[in-house]
């Protein structure tokens, strides 16, 4: 049993159904991809940014080069674009830079910074990486500080959609025999004996010999119903700022970021940048706040000002104008900063994946591969099943259609030549599908995530409707009854001027 629908709960799931069918993946919220794997930066660090000697950084390194075969078979797009690592006089603590003369702190720029981020790799065991000048850099990223006086590109970095992954990795467990089991919230573990016998939730008890705690920021308080804890996540916000991809689609090749020295952060993160999406939208963040609630994903004025004076100096001409959306995610780091990978000495059949910050996505293929290993020791067959089947079908995407795809598919089904998303091009059909799917998404954001209704230039203002007017059609609800993200978000307050119909009370 999983708790956690997370990219982690439905990666583990899906390796486990190449040796067992029998798993069952229980998540709180009404999909799958509702914590800090819906709302991430969806970059697959090479691990050049975590600090050495750390689980992380082997994990994440290991997870990177493994992402090609973790993601095959799924109809997931992943891209390596790479990440330039961009040195400037503000890479320097101005402090250090003051005691220098003009030919040393030349030298550091040009050489010895390139040099050392280089041999950092090189000690992780990350190879490839490409020292630039100056013209190098601005050749590549025609849209960086002309400040540039050297950089370092990473091939390795690759980008893939999070709660894309997420969903299909979820899908794919389902096509190998496991249930993932919704709006179920693990209150309590059944311990009997030193070994785990029973996951307690608000809908009933499951009797089962294995736990995998999987619940991101919550993970403490899992570990704790079963006494498998000693470790504490303070959750820590993170916002960005996405860009409309007509605009944006070329701004940058690759992911960039500023390098700074060892001690200059202030905040406890790689320090975030300006990355592309799989599906061309620039980013710009993430920031990082400590909060104490762990639902926090508001956004301030004060954050979005906070990533516009932060990444003017990195991409002076960067398009502020064509912002179109704001997220934040909340990341689970434990005070240790490190990721708690472990099977529990105290409670058999309880096993701890927790702590799992960024690079939580990238590392994840490690992650699993870790995890195997404390579940083959507790009893998960170690030969696969040779009934696995390791393709997930997927549906078209109309607007990656060329026009003679396009027409075959709608004089098949006429509900392919409906356009409901005018900004993404996504139709009837694709909709349908993802009401339909294996996962199948209940409400306008499960709909988005799917099929990017939606997610273009006017943010759903002449989608909204449509898809919701689909949802209750498929769900046989009112549409009154959608919500935006399940219960307690209601799209639709009532009918239009229905309080001043006769008999009708409402509020002023
Ligand atoms: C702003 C930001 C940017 C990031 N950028 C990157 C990046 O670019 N690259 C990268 O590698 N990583 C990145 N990360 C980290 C990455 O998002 C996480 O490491 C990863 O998503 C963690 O996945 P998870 O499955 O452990 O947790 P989650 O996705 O949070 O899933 C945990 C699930 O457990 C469920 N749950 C919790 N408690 C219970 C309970 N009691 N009962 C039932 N269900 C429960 C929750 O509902 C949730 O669905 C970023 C994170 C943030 C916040």
């Amino acid at each position: 049993m999983v708790v956690g629908a997370g990219i982690i709960g439905c990666a583990i799931a899906r390796e486990i159904t190449r040796y067992l069918p029998d798993v069952v993946v229980l998540d709180k919220e009404n999909d799958v991809a509702c914590g800090a794997s819906k709302a991430n930066n969806a970059e697959v660090h090479s691990g050049i940014g975590e600090d050495a000697g750390t689980l992380k950084q082997k994990l994440n390194v290991r997870g990177n080069r493994m992402y090609d075969e973790f993601v095959a078979g799924l109809g997931v797009d992943f891209r390596r674009q790479g990440l330039l690592i961009v040195v400037t006089p503000r890479s320097v603590p101005p402090e250090v830079a003051e005691k220098m003369g003009p030919e040393e702190l030349d030298e550091l720029l040009r050489v010895k910074i390139p040099e050392g981020i280089v041999a950092y790799g090189k000690a992780a065991g990350i190879e490839g990486l490409r020292i630039l000048n100056r013209e190098e850099v601005l050749a590549r990223e025609p849209n960086v500080t002309p400040e540039a006086v050297s950089g370092v590109f990473d091939p390795h970095y690759g980008l893939v959609c999070p709660y894309k992954l997420t969903i299909a990795l979820a899908e794919h467990a389902v096509i190998n025999g496991a249930r993932v089991i919704l709006n179920t919230e693990v209150t309590g573990i059944r311990v009997e004996d030193g070994e785990v016998r029973g996951v307690i939730t608000n809908r009933g008890e499951i009797a089962t010999g294995l736990v995998i705690n999987a619940a991101g920021v919550f993970a403490d308080e899992v570990a704790e119903m079963a006494g498998a804890g000693g470790f504490r996540i303070h959750p820590r916000k993170g916002a960005t700022l996405l860009f409309d991809r007509q605009v944006t689609s070329e701004y940058v090749r690759s992911s960039v970021a500023l390098f700074r020295m060892p001690g200059m952060k202030k905040e406890r993160s790689k320090g975030g940048g300006a990355m592309p999406t799989v599906e061309g939208n620039l980013q710009l963040g993430p920031t990082a706040v400590e909060v104490e609630d762990k639902y926090d994903t508001s956004i301030s004025a004060e954050e979005i000002e906070e990533i516009f004076e932060r990444f003017h100096y990195l991409l002076p001409n960067f398009p502020k104008e064509a912002v179109i959306s704001a997220f934040s995610g909340v990341r689970a780091p434990t005070h240790e900063e490190d990721f708690v990978i472990e099977a529990s000495e105290r409670v058999r059949g309880f096993v701890n994946v927790a702590g799992i910050q960024s690079p939580g996505l990238a590392s994840a293929p490690a992650i699993v591969e870790m995890v195997m290993g404390f579940l083959h020791e507790l009893g998960i067959p170690r030969e696969p099943r040779p009934d696995f089947d390791p393709i997930r079908p997927t549906t078209p995407r109309f607007a990656e259609l060329d026009d003679r795809e396009r027409d075959s598919l709608i004089r098949k089904d006429p509900r392919w030549g409906n356009i409901v998303c005018r900004c993404e091009y996504v139709t009837e059909a694709e909709v349908l599908a993802a009401i339909h799917s294996l996962v199948p998404a209940t409400d306008m954001d499960g709909v988005k995530r799917r099929t990017r209704t939606g997610m273009g230039r006017c943010q759903g203002g002449f989608c909204g409707h449509r898809v919701a007017a689909i949802l209750a059609r498929e769900l046989g609800i009112p549409v009154t009854e959608v919500t935006k993200s399940g219960g307690g978000s209601p799209l639709y307050l009532g009918e239009n001027k229905e309080f001043l119909q006769p008999g009708r009370s409402g509020h002023a």
